[in-house]
Formats: structure tokens, C-alpha cells, sequence
């Protein structure tokens, strides 16, 4: 399988080229005719490395329509993967018109506060900074395409299973949900029988 047998844009195709990926990876090949073509749910079980911020980057960027609201959030356990992910997709974006943001604790909370209001597409951040953000109406959570848990395992051993919970209460149902983790252990396994209705396993 190629990139190319996905229906991707052009956009993307080049994106993809630009930054050196020639095939699809694994968990790649399994997620991406997933959330390219059905409104599933999803659980992901791959490890860091395996290509899976693109897996769920790709299907984000390609099916979202700007209208300066939150499409996608994206909750990951530590800032350094908050940033790492949204460079990846940022890095994925080419020539769209979509915005992509950080947001975490340990840095002002003013910028991000600044950068939300001027209408941002895509938002990946640590749960407390999310919950800030939300409860000072900057956030807002409702209108999201996509609802994605990275590094789920990382999560619940940092203890954010109900930052997680307190968020996924607020966000609208009508959204696909992808959480993605290297083993899934009981209470992430709660969570997800909980919020999604339905769900398929990819593991790789
Ligand atoms: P991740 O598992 O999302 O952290 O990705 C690990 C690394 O693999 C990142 O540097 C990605 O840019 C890279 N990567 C992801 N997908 C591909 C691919 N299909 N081909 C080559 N490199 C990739």
C-alpha cells in the first residue's frame, strides 16, 4: 500500500514527499482507511516511533473545514509531547489554510489565550492546561470532529484519568474518537467503553 491508494490531496501528497515519508508505516496502513472512509472509534495500540502522530495527523488535516472553531483536540501527558505532536502535524499541513496550537502548563497562559481568540483549527495539549483554558471560555470543546488521546497509558500514570473524564463530559457527541497507546490497561479501556459507543482495535 502507498500513500497514494488513500484518496489524499495533493496538498498532502506533497507534505508527504516534502518531509521524506515514502511509504505508509504500520499503524498508518491500518488507521488511515479507518478514518478516511467510516465514522468509527478508534483504539490504537502502537508504540512511540511507529508513525502514529501521523496516522491520526493525516485524517485530521484532510477532513477538517476551518471555521474558527476547535475541530481537534488532542490531549497528550507532558509538554514535550504536546509540542512534539503539534509540529508533526504542523509539519504535515503543507499549504492548508489551518491552524495548529500548543498549549501547556509552565508557559504563559496570555499567548495561548491570545492565539485561541484569533481562531485556532487543531489543539493539542496537556488535560490541566486544556481544563484552564476551557473554564476561562477561551477553549471551547464543542464542536470538535475529532478527539484524540495520545500516549493514553503515559496518561493514566500520571494520574489525568479525570482531567480526561471532566473534558470528554464537555465535548459534543458527534465526533470521532481515537486514543492511542502502547499497552491498554483497564482503566483506559474504562474510558473508552464509557464515551464511545463502538470502537475497533488496530494494534500493531
Ligand atoms: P511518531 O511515532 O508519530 O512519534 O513518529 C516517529 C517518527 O517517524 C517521526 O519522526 C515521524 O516524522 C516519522 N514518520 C512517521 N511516519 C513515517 C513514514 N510513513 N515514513 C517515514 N517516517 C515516518
Amino acid at each position: 500500500q502507498k500513500f497514494e491508494d488513500f484518496g489524499l490531496s495533493t496538498e498532502m501528497l506533497n507534505a508527504l514527499s516534502k518531509k521524506g515519508f515514502e511509504e505508509p508505516s504500520e499503524i498508518q496502513k491500518l488507521v488511515l482507511p479507518e478514518l478516511l472512509k467510516e465514522r468509527t472509534h478508534l483504539i490504537g495500540q502502537a508504540q512511540t516511533g511507529t508513525g502514529k502522530t501521523a496516522a491520526f495527523g493525516i485524517p485530521i488535516l484532510e477532513t477538517i473545514k476551518s471555521d474558527k472553531t476547535v475541530k481537534a483536540l488532542i490531549l497528550a501527558p507532558t509538554r514535550e509531547l504536546a509540542n512534539q505532536v503539534a509540529d508533526e502535524i504542523y509539519s504535515l499541513k503543507g499549504e492548508k489554510d489551518l491552524k495548529v496550537l500548543a498549549v501547556y502548563g509552565g508557559a504563559s497562559i496570555e499567548n495561548q489565550i491570545r492565539r485561541l481568540k484569533s481562531g485556532v483549527d487543531i489543539v493539542v495539549g496537556t488535560p490541566g492546561r486544556v481544563i484552564d483554558l476551557m473554564n476561562k471560555k477561551v477553549l471551547k470543546v464543542n464542536n470538535l470532529d475529532y478527539f484524540v488521546l495520545d500516549e493514553a497509558d503515559e496518561m493514566l500514570n500520571m494520574g489525568f484519568v479525570e482531567d480526561i473524564e471532566e473534558i470528554l463530559k464537555k465535548t459534543n457527541d458527534e465526533k470521532k474518537m481515537l486514543f492511542f497507546s502502547a499497552t491498554i490497561p483497564k482503566p483506559i479501556l474504562a474510558i473508552a467503553k464509557k464515551f464511545m459507543p463502538e470502537y475497533k482495535l488496530l494494534k500493531v
